[in-house]
């Protein structure tokens, strides 16, 4: 062990920082590659809202001086248009620099060292660092079918646990829970345990019945919704997602956060984009258009996915997906491996633009048979 990892706390020892998929303009330099096709982080294939796209520019060009200046640490703009969207009272809102600064402040406000925390296999890698980061324990319970076995988890609270993480749908394997296995999982919770819903990707869920998560909050005062502003609108970069619950959590949680943890710029763009309904739905088609594209090319290719509700498949490459994600780097297209969830044989693949989605069809094909066929 190094001289200062030495110094470092315990469990900050043990940390394996989170691995984001590689940057277009990286592996640009690294191969020399011309076209480069980027689907793996989950982003936007068709950018930013537009909404949010000309707010931004007429905050840059119509008062540059407020770039100078601090933003508004209770980002009152983004808050009043989340109340007025769906119908919240401000003070059960949380904001954050992306929704893994919420994830984290749950984390620190709620848990420390002898605490336990609950998710399942497969999930977010963001909660088991969040956890590890403040000296608790994480405890993975095994998936079902890939997904979250709500019964289990359950089962596996214990009296230290105080937080419990969701994700619906849960990234990297998309799969989902209905509102009734909800409603069991909740009766089971005591009620002083905090449960995170992370609905990260809930605008792509088009299933009529799906579970809303703020639909839920008045009748669980131990609940907290968070959602993101980076995947259906295409706001990524910027770092900016939510937090709903009571305004006693809301309280809690704010005690932790940075006080300008979400930028200006930021916050503007957000405001203008979570009323910007008709990208929204251009978004859900068009990944609803992509995911049957990728569907049927890799049926065509012998593969199959993970039923997915967000906008990425988890693929089955039927053997060690590793030499693959590095043979379709060469070919200039970068997905994410996901050995680090537990899942050395599948790959997450974003859904692209279709041309995106046709090169990375294309690219798979060919790496796939060069992997088949003896050397
Ligand atoms: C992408 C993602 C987030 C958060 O993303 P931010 O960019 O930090 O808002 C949260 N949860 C899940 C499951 C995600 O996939």
């Amino acid at each position: 062990m190094t001289p200062f990892l030495q110094q470092a706390r315990p469990c900050v020892q043990h940390l394996a920082p989170y691995q984001p998929g590689k940057p277009i303009n990286e592996l640009q330099r690294e191969l020399g590659l011309t076209r480069v096709v980027k689907l793996a982080s989950n982003e936007n294939p068709l950018g930013p809202s537009p909404k949010a796209l000309a707010a931004l520019q007429q905050a840059v060009q119509g008062d540059p001086v407020e770039l100078g200046r601090y933003p508004d640490g209770n980002g009152f703009i983004l808050k009043q248009a989340l109340s007025q969207r769906f119908g919240l009272s401000l003070d059960g809102i949380t904001l954050g620099n992306g929704s893994n600064d919420v994830l984290e402040l749950v984390a620190r406000a709620f848990l420390g060292e002898g605490d336990d925390a609950i998710f399942a296999e497969h999930a977010f890698a963001v909660y088991p660092l969040a956890v590890q980061a403040v000296g608790a324990r994480g405890i993975a319970v095994p998936a079902r079918h890939y997904g979250h076995d709500l019964p289990a988890m359950a089962a596996a609270i214990t009296p230290a646990t105080k937080v419990i993480f969701l994700a619906n749908p849960n990234n990297p394997t998309g799969t989902w829970f209905e509102a009734a296995d909800f409603t069991a999982f909740m009766a089971q919770v005591p009620a002083h345990i905090v449960v995170v819903l992370d609905e990260a990707y809930g605008e792509f869920v088009t299933a009529p019945d799906a579970l809303d998560g703020l639909k839920e909050l008045p009748k669980h005062p131990n609940l907290i919704v968070s959602r993101t502003l980076a995947k259906a609108y295409g706001l990524a970069s910027l770092r900016v997602g939510y937090a709903v619950s009571s305004a006693e959590i809301t309280n809690i949680i704010n005690r932790v956060r940075q006080p300008f943890n979400v930028n200006s710029l930021a916050l503007i763009a957000a405001a203008a984009a979570i009323n910007d309904d008709e990208f929204v739905a251009k978004t859900r088609d068009l990944n609803q258009a992509g995911m049957q594209q990728w569907l049927t090319g890799l049926a065509a290719l012998g593969l199959s996915a993970i039923p997915s509700r967000g906008n990425f498949l988890c693929v089955d490459m039927q053997q060690d997906a590793a030499p693959l994600f590095q043979a379709l780097l060469r070919e200039g297209v970068i997905v994410r491996p996901v050995a680090n969830y537990g899942l050395p044989r599948h790959l997450r693949i974003s859904i692209g633009l279709a041309e995106e989605n046709e090169f990375g069809l294309e690219a798979l094909a060919r790496v796939l048979a060069a992997s088949r066929s003896p050397a």
